[in-house]
Formats: C-alpha cells, sequence, structure tokens
C-alpha cells in the first residue's frame, strides 16, 4: 500500500536568507515546516516526524512523512488518523540521520 500527502502541501523547502548577524553570505537553506501549523521547526529537538500505517504492512510499502512540533502532534494525528492504521514517529534527528545514510548508501 502507498500513500501520498495532499495538494501541494511541502514539509521540505529551500529558504532563501538574506539577513545574517555575523554577515555569512546569501544562503539557501533547507527548512522542514510543521505540518501542523506550518510554521519551520527551527531545531531537531523540537520536532519529530510521523507516518501512518495499516495494521498490517507488506514489503515496498511507503507512506508519506509529516514533520510536526512536538507540540503540534496530538492535533494532527487526531484529525488525520485513519481505522485500522496506526500512528508511528521517530526524533526528527532519526529522519535526518536515516537520511543521509541512505544518501550515502545510494551514492546520491
Ligand atoms: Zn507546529
Amino acid at each position: 500500500m502507498t500513500t501520498t500527502r495532499n495538494g501541494t502541501d511541502m514539509a521540505i523547502t529551500m529558504t532563501f536568507e538574506l539577513d545574517h548577524p555575523q554577515g555569512e553570505p546569501d544562503v539557501f537553506v533547507t527548512t522542514i515546516t510543521c505540518d501542523q501549523c506550518g510554521l519551520p521547526i527551527e531545531r531537531d529537538r523540537d520536532g519529530n516526524y510521523h507516518w501512518l500505517a495499516p495494521n498490517v504492512v507488506e514489503d515496498g510499502d511507503q507512506f508519506p512523512a509529516y514533520f510536526l512540533h512536538k507540540t503540534c502532534w496530538r492535533p494532527f494525528e487526531a484529525e488525520h488518523h485513519q481505522p485500522g492504521h496506526r500512528w508511528k514517529s521517530e526524533a526528527l534527528k532519526v529522519f535526518t540521520t536515516r537520511l543521509s545514510l541512505r544518501a550515502r548508501e545510494t551514492n546520491l
């Protein structure tokens, strides 16, 4: 089973930053935005990633990852819950580590 994110919502975007306190050059930075409130998750310790999986999963099943502040996950999960499914979550730091390792394995 594969599910997709709805519409045009994009939790991971590139943000162009002009204002630097130390005079650093302008940069594009990766921004992870909370799927509940729409605000950036500034520190990895402030958020988790969540996915909704059916009670029975099979090899190759894919599920969209949702990024949520630790203060926002309860209303998001309640609003998007589906019968016969369970929400799972891990620390945002785990997501970035796994993504980095996966990129290395596949030579991205
Ligand atoms: Zn939030």
